[in-house]
């Protein structure tokens, strides 16, 4: 499977350069230029890495590294700063930050493709978590396959969105305007009833192995993923 490799950078020559390189070499590059950017990005897939510019338009690639730290959804995926800052106190910010790796630009694509290959080898292990069960609902977060029971369920792109965050956040209410900023991003503009569209389409998608269930009404508060026999 080709990794997929998230880059979040505002310079738009660097970012060109950056992509034809890696791409090039084989990996699927999505990009990004901002943090609220980066944000709707990981909200429609996780990459295998994530290459981020230290200083962003809207946030610090510090702050988000930190961020993304926090977040048992991203914890576990490898990052490596790019900046032009080089003296040493900032690189140990850098890695204390959570990022694994460090390059100050100038760089040479040749060798932060080297960097990448290194740290997707050394992180690889990590990727074993990303399958997600309650009895008899599967989620691989790596394949982006659903079954129920052994069967796939095909799914539009939101009601995958909605049923990997439900998945990975099992037993909480979650109120509608949670929910959009969780699964749609914050950038969307979306009303809270859209919500309840896609939560019916789900528990559809759900009805006929009997998982429909597990998407609970909380009433006056919004949806929790309940799952149980
Ligand atoms: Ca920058």
């Amino acid at each position: 499977m080709t990794p997929r490799i998230l880059f979040i950078e505002d310079e738009p020559a660097i970012r060109e350069m950056v992509e034809l390189a890696l791409t090039r070499a084989g990996y699927e590059v999505t990009t990004a230029h901002d943090a609220r950017g980066a944000r709707s990005r990981l909200s429609e897939r996780f990459p295998d890495l994530i290459l981020l510019d230290w200083m962003l338009p809207d946030s610090s690639g510090l702050d988000l590294a930190r961020q993304l730290r926090r977040d048992t959804q991203t914890r576990s995926i490898p990052i490596i700063m790019l900046t032009a800052r080089d003296a040493e106190s900032d690189m140990v910010l850098g890695l204390e930050s959570g990022a694994d790796d460090y390059m100050t630009k100038p760089f040479s694509p040749r060798e932060l493709v080297a960097r990448i290959k290194a740290l997707l080898r050394r992180s690889n292990p990590r990727r074993a978590d990303e399958i997600f069960e309650h009895h008899g609902l599967r989620l691989d977060t790596a394949s982006q396959r659903l079954t129920a029971n052994g069967h796939e369920i095909r799914l539009g792109p939101t009601e995958y969105r909605l049923i990997r965050f439900f998945m990975t956040h099992p037993e909480r209410v979650y109120s509608r305007a949670q929910l959009l900023d969780h699964v749609w991003g914050r950038t969307a503009y979306v009303e809270e009833r859209t919500v309840d569209v896609h939560i019916r389409r789900l528990r559809k998608a759900l009805e006929p192995t009997g998982h429909a269930a597990f998407i609970e009404t909380v009433r006056g508060s919004g949806y929790r993923f309940h799952p149980h026999p």
